[in-house]
């Protein structure tokens, strides 16, 4: 067999590797807590379930447009209009199979030997891998604890070049739990107003996950990038529907048709009834999503208290998502040793930081989607192995 050289550079996401390490040893008979999860530990709602097994008695087994029924488009531009006063036509949604298509379809479509991608390091791992694959330049904009994970918008601007075509964003951050300010955001839309050839890919799917009274500070405020700005966000982590596989993106109208044949070609449409339980997803009640983030808040509280009052551990205060990323250079170790010391010694799953970018040595990810008391249980276990 003769493989494509593009396979080469294709990465992956090894938070998948440690899961599988923390299930070979659970299967051996080890306590594990898992605390290396990208996850929300709820359930979805009960409505969100009834309506799609309803959607399958009713009979909604066929395909569906490409793109995704009209229904569930206009839901998702109702809910634009909810949270962001903006105005997005239905045409300009796409309804995918979880948010990972996008960043798929974004990189296929800018992506190519000669061209430049800027995208966060450390970040998601699947931007650099698909930038990679693509054969286009992976451009790392490097984010730092030192002022919240968030950036200098001058630095950032100055990475673009003639070569640049998209540059991503991903706003509150995995792995870091970073929010990036809305002033911060505000001046670097004024500041890509200037690069009217650089698209923007805005990925926002923990838009409804942040804490301290904060607005998500979304792309969708700046009408003016709308011919070129990519927003991506789903129901994985808002609504506890990681397995369901539901996500949806918004495209410059020039580029719609582009990504519906991407669709076409690659998975024809996502579930007819999974579409039906989005809308009721939408469309519902939202009070659980409140009693889930106050869960998180505790649980965040809890474990930036728990890490920081270790010898060696300085965590950040992170401003969304339901991760920390705290530098654990002080203890001597290496990210990927600590991880590993955690796993083995305390039976606590941790992310390294590497596996969201080399420069992040320093660093574990922390994913405090698992219950307070096991929270509790993991920072003494930690604590005592230290
Ligand atoms: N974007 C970021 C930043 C993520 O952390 C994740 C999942 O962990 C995704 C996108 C993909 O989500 P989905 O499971 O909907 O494909």
């Amino acid at each position: 067999m003769k493989i494509a050289q593009s396979f080469s550079r294709l990465g992956t996401e090894s938070a998948f590797e440690v899961l599988a390490k923390a299930k070979k040893l659970e299967s051996e008979g080890q306590e594990i807590i898992n605390l290396g999860i990208g996850q929300p530990d709820f359930r979805t709602p009960q409505h969100i379930v009834e309506a799609g097994k309803k959607a399958l008695e009713d009979g909604h087994h066929g395909y569906t447009a490409a793109n995704g029924t009209l229904e569930l488009r206009q839901s998702v531009s109702a809910h634009i209009k909810k949270m962001y006063s903006a105005t997005i036509d239905p045409s300009r949604v796409l309804i995918t199979p979880g948010g990972k298509p996008t960043m798929y379809f974004a990189m296929m479509l800018f992506g190519e030997p000669g061209a430049e991608i800027i995208y966060p390091e450390p970040g998601f791992p699947i931007y650099e891998s698909m930038i990679n694959y693509s054969g286009a330049k992976a451009v790392p904009m490097y984010l730092s604890d030192k002022n919240n994970f968030s950036f200098n918008v001058k630095k950032v601007l100055s990475l673009i070049n003639d070569k640049t075509r998209l540059l991503i964003l991903n706003n509150p951050q995995n792995p870091t739990g970073g929010l990036i300010p809305k002033d911060q955001i505000d001046e670097l839309a004024k500041g890509l107003e200037q690069y009217p050839n650089v698209a923007i890919m805005s990925d926002e799917i923990y838009s409804r996950q942040i804490y301290d009274g904060n607005k998500m500070p979304s792309f969708f405020y700046y009408p003016k990038l709308y011919d070129r700005l990519i927003v991506l966000d789903g129901w994985s982590k808002t609504y506890a529907m990681t397995g369901w596989r539901l996500g949806w993106s918004v495209w410059p109208e020039q580029l719609i048709e582009l990504v519906t044949r991407m669709a076409i070609n690659s998975y024809s449409c996502v579930s007819a009834a999974n579409q039906v339980a989005a809308i009721a997803a939408l469309d519902g009640p939202h009070d659980f999503l409140e009693d889930m983030m106050s869960k998180f808040n505790k649980r965040r509280k809890l474990i930036i208290e728990g890490l920081n009052s270790i010898d060696g551990i300085n965590c950040n205060n992170p401003g969304g998502a339901f991760y920390v990323f705290p530098n654990i250079s002080e203890t001597g170790l290496t990210g990927a040793q600590f991880a590993d010391k955690c796993l083995y010694e305390a039976g606590v799953a941790i992310v390294p930081g590497t596996s969201f970018g080399k420069s992040a040595n320093d660093f574990v990810r922390f994913s405090f989607a698992n219950s307070y008391e096991n929270i509790e249980k993991a920072l003494e276990k930690i604590k005592n192995i230290l």
